[in-house]
């Protein structure tokens, strides 16, 4: 497979190449050539089997297919839903009434996003290992993606990552999350300061041409094209299992509703969709930062401030993975994206044609749903069915209630986080603490590990060349 950058100046990649390089020279994200169609698979395939046969076209010619069944194999062992829940990996639970919930946050970090980076850091590592090579990730995070990042890179033979938070303003859970991992490649500073100086420090970092290639400075961010890639196969598996459970064909059409930010997750659906998977409707749930909302729902996107939620890891400014979908609505027209790109960085608005809406709305529906609501939605379903919502998840299902169309076709809400992740919000809403699942137990009892650091570049700098592992 080749893969082609969404603003059609960079050059046509590998996918090792673009594992590697996550954006494109020409500043575009790289989508496959072409979308594979789906592979035929036996009723009772597992979740690494059908992992494996959905994602192959894509790596195909970069790496042999017994090393990335191991890999696949190796990341999704690291899942651990509770015992006798169905399908494996990814379970898919009833809410009543034709709506489901597929559980994507059984990683070891008990969010969505173990899904990719568990696969994505053995990749890496894999293809560093293949081109005698290491990298050094940095990145800044205000929680879950740091946590996932770090679980993903621990013990990696080629890679050392080092993860910046703001010192005292993440939850406990996910400061512990990153801090108690003791493996020596792994690297936590608490930085005095805000999310925003955590990522002014890593933007300056990468700013420095000169630093960039003595470390060999890299990144696991969301645009990575892998990520995506691994997160079709839940879209696939998902449906199947919903399809099973109710005596229909499994590939009868089914409805999915994802509470997104930077539209990684949805865009997957959409891939997943592309290759021939039968989805109705396609429902893109915002929490008040509702970019994707108002662009749905009128054609214009535009850029506003950001306000704090209780879904914190979709308050996001701008959704940088809508351009690959752009890309798609405007028939790959990559001159066309750059022009349009532009004109959005330059006036921070920009209106798509008549037509172009129309075939979005053909495909999509968009909701918002704000914290009272969320808080709303997760009391009455722990009062009516005992079942603990988290407030991301809560964004879905609440628009999925209220966008789909009638009850006869599935509808299936993405579930992100597990409850015990944001316990405050859960417990505001019910009255209930939700327990940490058995793998993460004794996270509170573990010793934490993590230095800190002025808001000050170049202490930074001084800091990530004497940890390098391969310097020590
Ligand atoms: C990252 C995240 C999201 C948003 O994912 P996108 O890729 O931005 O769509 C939603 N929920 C949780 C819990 C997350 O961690």
């Amino acid at each position: 497979m080749k893969y082609v950058s969404t603003r059609g100046a960079a050059p046509v990649l590998e996918f090792g190449d673009v594992l590697l390089e996550g954006l494109a020279t020409d500043g575009g994200l790289y989508l496959p050539e072409s979308w594979p169609p789906l592979p035929d698979l036996a009723a009772d395939a597992d979740y690494v089997t059908i992992a494996v046969e959905v994602m192959w076209p894509f790596v195909e010619g970069s790496i042999s297919r017994d090393e990335f069944a191991a890999m696949v194999a190796d990341a999704y062992g690291t899942f651990h839903p509770p015992a006798g829940s169905t399908p494996d990996v990814v379970p898919v639970v009833d809410l009543r009434d034709n709506l489901w919930l597929a559980e994507i946050f059984w990683g070891p970090t008990l969010a969505f996003k173990d899904i990719a980076l568990q696969l994505v850091g053995r990749l890496f590592d894999h293809e560093l290992e293949r081109r005698h090579d290491r990298v050094t990730i940095v990145g800044a995070t205000s929680g879950d993606t740091g946590s996932a990042a770090i679980d993903a890179c621990r013990d990696r033979e080629h890679i050392d990552i080092f993860i910046l938070h703001p010192e005292g303003r993440t939850s406990e859970v996910q400061r512990r999350q990153m801090t108690t991992v003791p493996s020596a490649n792994v690297h936590n500073i608490a930085v005095d300061g805000t999310f925003d100086d955590c990522q002014d420090l890593v933007k300056a970092l990468f700013a420095d041409e000169g630093f960039r290639r003595e470390v060999q400075l890299s990144a696991v961010n969301s645009i990575n094209w892998a990520r995506v890639m691994a997160q079709i196969v839940y879209y696939v598996t998902s449906a199947r299992a919903v399809n099973q459970r109710l005596g229909r064909p499994l590939d009868a059409p089914v409805n999915f509703c994802v509470p997104t930010g930077n539209f990684g997750n949805i865009f997957a659906g959409f891939a997943a969709m592309r290759m021939g998977l039968a989805i109705d409707q396609l429902i893109v749930a915002s929490n008040s930062n509702d970019i994707l909302t108002r662009f749905f729902n009128t054609g214009t996107m535009d850029i506003r401030g950001v306000s704090p939620t209780l879904s914190p890891s979709m308050d996001i400014q701008v959704s940088s993975n809508l351009e690959r979908l752009l890309f798609e609505m405007s028939g790959r027209d990559g001159a066309g994206m750059a022009e349009l790109m532009l004109r959005f960085r330059s006036d921070g608005s920009v209106t798509v044609l008549p037509d172009q809406m129309a075939w979005l709305s053909e495909r999509f529906s968009a909701g918002r749903y704000d914290d009272d609501e969320c808080l709303a939605l997760i009391g009455e379903r722990f009062r009516d069915d005992g079942i603990l919502i988290d407030p991301h998840s809560a964004v879905g299902v609440g628009v999925a209630e209220r966008l789909r169309r009638g009850t006869d076709v599935p509808t299936i809400c993405l579930g992100t986080a597990h409850p015990a992740k944001f316990p405050d919000a859960v417990e505001q809403a019910t009255g209930q603490r939700p327990p940490l699942p058995d793998h993460l137990a004794d996270l509170f009892e573990r010793p934490e590990r993590f230095a800190t650091m002025a808001d000050d570049v170049e202490t930074l700098k001084a800091y990530v060349r004497s940890h390098l592992v391969s310097h020590s």
